[in-house]
């Protein structure tokens, strides 16, 4: 990217975000639009992946306290409509007897200038430089997903996590070059990575196309990262899930994300735990919950209900004359809790209507019927209706 294209981006209006905006608000508005637009929510969206990469980009510079700087310097120099005046507002420094343009930026010291700006745009591809990428930077966070089955998020879990992440490449310790070969200066830009390009009156720095911004070729690259330099590693993390997860939640492990560079701290790893619903149980909050079918005489004259638990079975008492649909509370065997204490079951009764009666049962209820025509349930109802 040219440093007019990058200035011209506003990187602000990307993340929605003032640009006084605290390094609080860039970092919530980023995780929101990143969240959003991740191409694993999106799959074959690709105006998601766009506006993915778009705010990634735009992070990637305003997080950045020492890129934010100069992304606002060059704003200030360049931004709101300084580009558009070449034409216009320039033009009368153009006419006669007026001075030339070329002796104002032409100075072999005014593109140097310009130069330096944006060479710290582009990170450090320098040979040599003591640009802002030799400093100590906290490594990036990362963020993964693990899926886990219900018993699992109420009794807590040690999952294995394999993780990968960009590495120095171990052929090449970082070169891009085959071992035994090593990278040459880029004979277009001299090693410095940078080329500068004259645009109507303005000279730009920009990163050199020959090298792309390397500053040296690689004739004959690295097998194992074809010339990139890095390579991908994988690590497995033994991670313990709390007991009393659940399905969506984030948990953060200090100091797992990716290493930090030039002795900083490494970021965090943020897991983001999937439950697998169980086939029988559910949950609200710290309680579980079962729905438990019965026969309408179980309900009517009253019964002893042997239900399971997550670790067991418990019984349970039903009065004869209890409704459908009523829930009992099991005291202490729900999900377990920080404090040590549990969560309840709560088990309710649902009526378990057959589909089809034999002869001889729907007599049986057909007897029923006329036994207890006296008992209206819907008296209150049929008041309303007039009866
Ligand atoms: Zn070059
Ligand atoms: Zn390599």
């Amino acid at each position: 990217m040219s440093a007019r294209e990058w200035i011209e981006k506003d990187f602000y209006a990307e993340l929605g975000v003032s640009s006084d905006a605290s390094a609080d608000e860039i970092k919530k508005a980023y995780r929101k639009l990143a969240r959003e637009n991740h191409p694993d929510a999106n799959p074959g969206n690709a105006q998601a992946e766009a506006k993915f990469k778009a705010v990634s980009e735009a992070y990637g510079v305003l997080s950045d306290p020492e890129k934010r700087k100069q992304y606002d310097e060059a704003r200030r120099l360049f931004g709101s409509g300084a580009f558009g005046g070449q034409g216009g507002g320039f033009g009368g420094f153009g006419g006669p007897g007026g001075f030339d343009l070329g002796d104002l930026f032409g100075g072999s010291q005014g593109v140097g200038g310009l130069g330096d700006l944006f060479g710290g745009l582009f990170g450090n591809r320098r040979p040599g430089a003591t640009g802002t990428a030799n400093r100590p930077r906290r490594g990036a966070d990362v963020e993964t997903e693990v899926r886990i089955d219900f018993t699992e998020s109420v009794r807590g879990a040690t999952v294995p996590l394999r993780l990968s992440s960009p590495a120095t490449c171990a052929t090449c310790r970082g070169s891009g070059a085959r071992p035994g070969t090593r990278p040459r200066t880029c004979p277009t830009c001299a090693g410095s990575g940078l080329v500068t390009r004259n645009q109507g009156a303005f000279a730009f720095s920009e990163p050199c196309p020959d090298c792309r911004g390397r500053g040296s070729l690689i004739d004959s690259p690295c097998p194992d990262c074809r010339g990139e330099g890095v390579s991908t590693r994988s690590r497995t993390l033994t991670v313990r899930i709390p007991a009393g997860v659940s399905d969506g939640q984030r948990i953060r492990l200090a100091g797992q994300g990716e290493p930090g560079r030039h002795g900083a701290a490494a970021g965090d790893l943020y897991v983001v735990v999937h439950v697998s619903p169980h086939r029988v149980f559910g949950r609200s909050g710290d309680d579980l919950t079962i729905t438990v079918p019965v026969t309408f005489p179980e309900l009517a004259l009253g019964t002893t209900l042997t239900v399971p638990t997550l670790d067991g079975k418990v019984t349970l008492k039903v009065p004869a004359g209890t409704s459908s649909g009523r829930t009992f509370r099991v005291r202490g065997r729900g999900v377990g809790k920080k404090d040590g204490s549990s969560g309840d079951l709560l088990v309710t009764l649902q009526v378990a209507v057959p589909s089809k009666l034999d002869g001889k049962a729907a007599e049986a209820l057909a007897d029923y019927a006329r036994a207890t025509a006296d008992h209206d349930p819907r008296r209150e109802l049929n008041e309303l209706l007039g009866r």
